[in-house]
């Protein structure tokens, strides 16, 4: 169904019907909506003009949580809407959602003390509705050091100890696509909407489509619209023209990686800049990621780049709290940069501003949604499809059932919650093991994939009699394989940055394997020499931006 053999026939069927509902933007928000929608019984279109989750769904901090810092702006109701939202994106895909234990270390002097820190993650633990097992725990100093000997010892009073969710942005949006294509939604990425279109009382009714890979054009239709196109929500709203009033402000957020033998943390750690912003810092596989900045945005916003200001920023910061390491810019391994779209407020400072979500509708019915976090995804999509199917019961007299995502796995997560995960992951090392794929590749695919790895498996041992590989690179054209077939990833970057996460956190893994990767998909998608250029060039830049 979402088979990149199969982009044209997928395209050209967005003009056979009106949909009930066509949703702009294969974000994690646009991807929310769509599942929840068709869940529903709507019938339900997605586009997308770049790749599904291109955009800040895979470029945020990776983190699962309820916003511990926004309590110090008093932003009580996001953080219990947020936090609550945390546990059920865990147990509905636990592949991709790991629990991470966070210290959040306090000094002389600094914005929390003791006190204040206990009391801010009682708070937490409260509204985010903590389970038990999960609830904080209080460090002394040198229970801290313990855990995090390279931090900075002058004037470390203690630390707070509690849990986040650790997840891979990307995927947590194409496993939840993925859901809302298995229930019947519609979707394709490299599809852009280039023009609204509306009846004559001025209603929008459609949209025209433009495939950015053939240039084919098309009109789609559709009884309501949702613009779910995060950092681009104004200039569809300007397409719309309808911008008045509340406008977006943009906001860049950069991320460095490091090779843990450089910076050998081992423990996750959320803390204060000596400007008083909070950061984290934290291990992934053999790499450690920190981040992030916040700074005004007015560039291209689908290339915002990390400058060398970002990652000075970044690196003085990581060199004032660890002051043992002394990392340099030589030592950042790959980076990524990140647009938050914030609905601006008069007289806030872009770190005082709200991360809540908004739905703002236009004289013409567009539907808007802009803000919100990549953990309230689920609820911010029933909240806007209970305005739709509102809107429709009342245009329509058609009542569709409520909201059932809380308890709906996304792919790859049928696997019996958190618990059924433990066994199933065990099962499945087991069968790694037969296959002959050591255990960390093994475990590293459990989690990229959940309950579709058995595809990959199956994938791999069909390979293993065909091809002239090594094992390693058996993986690589397994995965490849999943991601044409099963993921509608068109260009070598859809496979090294979304499917994989690679280009971003395992980079001599991309420069190892693109030209293998790039030799099968030009001969699998047919590719002129002109188009296997341009995808070639296109990803040597990406590597060296990184
Ligand atoms: P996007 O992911 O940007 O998706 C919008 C999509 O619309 C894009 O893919 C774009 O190509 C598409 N589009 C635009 N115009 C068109 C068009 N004309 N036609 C078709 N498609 C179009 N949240 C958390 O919960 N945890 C975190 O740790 C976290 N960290 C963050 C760190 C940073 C630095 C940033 C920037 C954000 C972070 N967030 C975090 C917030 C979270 O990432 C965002 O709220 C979320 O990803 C927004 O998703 P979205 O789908 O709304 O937007």
């Amino acid at each position: 169904m979402l088979s990149s053999y199969n982009r044209d026939t997928i395209f050209n069927q967005y003009e056979e019907r009106t949909f009930d509902l066509l949703v702009i933007g294969g974000g994690i928000t646009g991807s929310g909506i769509a599942l929840d929608a068709a869940t529903r019984g709507l019938s339900v279109g997605l586009v997308e003009m770049q790749d599904f989750a291109s955009g800040t769904s895979s470029r945020s901090t990776k983190l699962i949580h309820g916003g511990l810092r926004y309590l110090k702006n008093l932003e009580i109701k996001m953080v219990a809407d947020v936090g609550k939202e945390r546990e059920i994106v865990y147990e509905n895909g636990p592949h991709v959602t790991t629990p991470e234990w966070m210290i959040l270390p306090f000094y002389q002097g600094g914005t929390f003390g003791p006190l204040m820190s206990n009391i801010g993650l009682l708070i937490y633990d409260f509204l985010a509705r903590v389970k038990r097992s999960e609830r904080r725990k209080m460090l002394s100093k040198e229970e801290v050091l313990k855990k995090v000997p390279l931090l900075k010892r002058d004037g470390l009073k203690g630390a707070g100890f509690y849990v986040e969710y650790k997840t891979d942005d990307a995927r947590l949006t194409i496993d939840v696509l993925k859901k809302a294509v298995e229930k019947g939604a519609r979707a394709i990425n490299y599809a852009k909407v280039i023009k609204l279109k509306y009846n004559d009382t001025g209603k929008i009714i459609g949209a025209i489509i433009q495939d950015q890979i053939t240039g084919k054009k098309l009109t789609v239709h559709a009884k309501k619209i949702i613009n779910a196109t995060g950092p681009w929500v104004d200039t569809l709203r300007d397409l719309d023209n309808s911008k008045h009033e509340k406008t977006l402000l943009l906001s860049k957020g950069v991320h460095i990686v490091f090779s843990q033998e450089l910076f050998p943390l081992e423990q996750a750690i959320y803390f204060d800049a000596p400007d008083g912003r909070m950061i984290f810092a934290i291990p992934r596989d053999d790499k450690v990621y920190v981040g992030t900045t916040d700074t005004k945005y007015e560039g291209s916003i689908a290339h915002p780049t990390v400058t060398q200001e970002d990652k000075e920023y970044l690196l003085d910061i990581i060199n004032y709290i660890f002051p043992k390491i002394n990392l340099n810019m030589e030592d950042v391994e790959s980076s990524w940069a990140g647009l938050r779209p914030l609905i601006a407020e008069e007289g806030k400072s872009l770190g005082e501003i709200s991360r809540k979500d908004e739905i703002i509708i236009s004289n013409s019915n567009l539907i808007s949604i802009a803000g919100g976090k990549l953990t309230g995804y689920r609820k911010m999509a029933e909240d806007v499809v209970d305005l739709v199917v509102s809107q429709l019961h009342q245009e329509e007299g058609i009542i569709y059932s409520d909201c059932t995502t809380r308890n709906l796995p996304i792919s790859g997560g049928e696997v019996g919650g958190s618990k059924g995960f433990i066994k199933f992951k065990q099962e499945s090392l087991e069968k790694a093991k037969l296959l002959g794929i050591n255990r960390s590749a093994a475990e590293k695919l459990i989690h990229r994939y959940g309950s579709n790895i058995n595809t990959i498996f199956n994938i791999y041992q069909e390979k293993q009699n065909k091809f002239d590989v090594d094992d390693k690179e058996l993986i690589v054209l397994a995965e490849l394989v999943y991601a044409l077939e099963f993921e509608l990833a068109y260009k070598p970057i859809d496979f090294f940055i979304r499917r994989t996460g690679a280009l971003l956190f395992d980079i001599h893994w991309v420069k190892e394997h693109k030209d293998l990767v790039i030799n099968y998909m030009a001969k699998k998608l047919n590719w002129t020499s002109e188009e296997k250029n341009i995808y070639y060039k296109e990803l040597l830049t990406m590597l060296e931006e990184a």
